[in-house]
């Protein structure tokens, strides 16, 4: 706290007549109210109830995840929503992403509304109620995929299917783009952009799950925050493989495999990626600067002189706040010899990793080489993504999307984010350069904390709001 206060009285003596950094604003006018009317909360509790009870759990061992499962939820899909499989034009991509067209009234380009419907397994994580009975109790609907990601589906369709019974027909095409292997960073959500670009359509802007309505994110802001995605990290697997003769664990010798092994993990946590305040986050900061209290406020609002010093703060304030600036480390997987009395005649190591804006695949790989230096240990890449591109958040696709969410949650501030996990969105930048990670749910840290995790779910009334959001975007573009 004192090193804050210091950096605080530092951003106050730099003063107002330093250079400021063009930034995004967020809009002052008072939120337009959200009109709920004529959307179903309870309805929409019960469908997203029976469709997180067909477990579409996708596996990484191809063939694993059961194709039936897949089928049957499409199936209910269209008999869930059916005015809205009436009128819009679907199409089944690969192995099950799906593809809806809605026609517009104009011919300008479109806006695509993605999520996924494969969800990750639940095994080992002590969940208080069956994560597939989709249970609705206490103005919950409980179980996996709650919010991730069939609670953003659910909101999405409630929202298409109540504007379709209203007779509505947006002004853009709007597409929606349902992933079945996004958990899995499979092929749906390309074969989306495949048949996009095929067709010669460049949306007009993409939105995706990602960020949401949060709070406690940041250090010293008290509120709610609405923080949108404007780009995501990216995503680095490796494995450090090491290697040794063998033999009987009776006679070891010293500096085996394992122990090489594990001096290189120990090297990688000593020497962690630097931390650097990249112009997303950044933007993040300067919008949530003027809810914080002090002395945060002071040192936001002068983010831009004080970019090293504030690296360092949010680099020490948490775990969620680290992996904003800088790229991260997890050491995921562990294996040696596979008998207890044997040395192992391999060791290996598998590192997940989050790749910052302004690094590569490359860049990080060379940098893990030099912190590890060791030649005895081997780098082997299994797979890769460099970060997104970063979206624009000076243009009308934000701005709209900026309102709905503050007619949803009008006390909430919106910011720009950068998501440090990885979703389907980024294929779509390919063709879009107005690319967003954003569901409009207000979620507690305990509701994020159980994303991926046992316990997984949404209130009702949470799903109710973000069908509202879905069609006051839709309604208004
Ligand atoms: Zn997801």
């Amino acid at each position: 706290m004192r090193r804050l206060i210091a950096l605080a009285a530092t951003a106050a003596a730099v003063g107002t007549s330093a250079r400021r950094v063009a930034r995004f604003r967020p809009p002052q006018d008072q939120p337009v109210a959200l009109d709920l009317t004529g959307l179903d909360a309870e309805g929409a509790a019960n469908r997203l109830a029976e469709l997180i009870r067909i477990p579409t759990v996708s596996s990484r061992v191809p063939g694993a995840s059961d194709a039936a499962v897949f089928e049957r939820y499409r199936e209910r899909l269209t008999e869930l929503y059916p005015r809205t499989h009436a009128v819009l034009e679907r199409e089944v991509l690969g192995d099950g992403a799906l593809l809806y067209r809605w026609r517009g009234s104009t011919d300008e380009p479109p806006l695509v509304l993605m999520a996924h419907y494969d969800v990750v397994p639940v095994e080992g994580q002590g969940w208080t109620r069956d994560p597939f009975s989709g249970l609705v109790e206490d103005g919950y609907v409980h179980g996996r995929g709650a919010i991730d990601d069939k609670g953003s589906m659910v909101a999405i369709l409630e929202a298409v299917e109540a504007l379709v019974a209203a007779g509505v027909t947006p002004r853009r095409d709007v597409y929606l783009s349902f992933g079945n292997d996004e958990e899995v960073l499979g092929v749906g959500a390309q074969l989306a952009v495949a048949t996009l670009t095929e067709r010669g359509i460049r949306p007009w802007a993409v939105l995706d799950e990602g960020g949401a309505v949060v709070t406690g994110m940041f250090p010293g802001v008290p509120g709610r925050v609405a923080v949108v995605g404007l780009a995501e990290k990216g995503v680095l697997d490796v494995e450090l493989v090491t290697s040794d003769a063998g033999g009987h664990a009776s006679a070891p010798t010293r500096g085996g495999a394992p122990a090489r092994l594990a001096r290189a993990i120990l090297r990688i946590e000593e020497h962690p990626f630097p931390a650097r305040l990249h112009d997303v986050v950044l933007g993040m900061v300067d919008a949530v600067g003027r809810y914080a209290d002090a002395p945060y406020r002071a040192l936001f609002a002068h983010a831009g002189r004080l970019r090293p010093a504030l690296a360092q703060v949010l680099s020490r304030a948490g775990r969620e706040a680290n992996a904003l600036v800088r790229t991260t480390v997890a050491v995921t997987r562990l294996e040696g010899s596979p008998a207890a009395n044997v040395l192992a005649t391999r060791a290996l190591a598998h590192l997940n990793i989050r790749i910052a804006l302004g690094e590569t695949v490359q860049t990080t790989v060379d940098r893990l080489r030099r912190v590890i230096g060791d030649p005895a240990v081997e780098v082997r890449v299994v797979s890769g993504s460099d970060p997104s591109p970063v979206s624009r958040a000076d243009n009308d696709a934000f701005a709209l999307l900026s309102a709905a969410a503050r007619a949803a949650y009008p006390d909430a501030a919106v910011a720009p984010y950068l998501m440090v996990q990885a979703s389907d969105a980024r294929h779509f930048s390919q063709i879009c350069d107005s690319v967003y990670r954003f569901m409009p749910f207000d979620l507690s840290r305990d509701e994020l904390a159980a994303l991926h995790a046992a316990d997984e779910r949404i209130s009702v009334a949470t799903l109710h709001r973000g069908a509202g959001f879905f069609r006051h975007l839709i309604a208004h573009l």
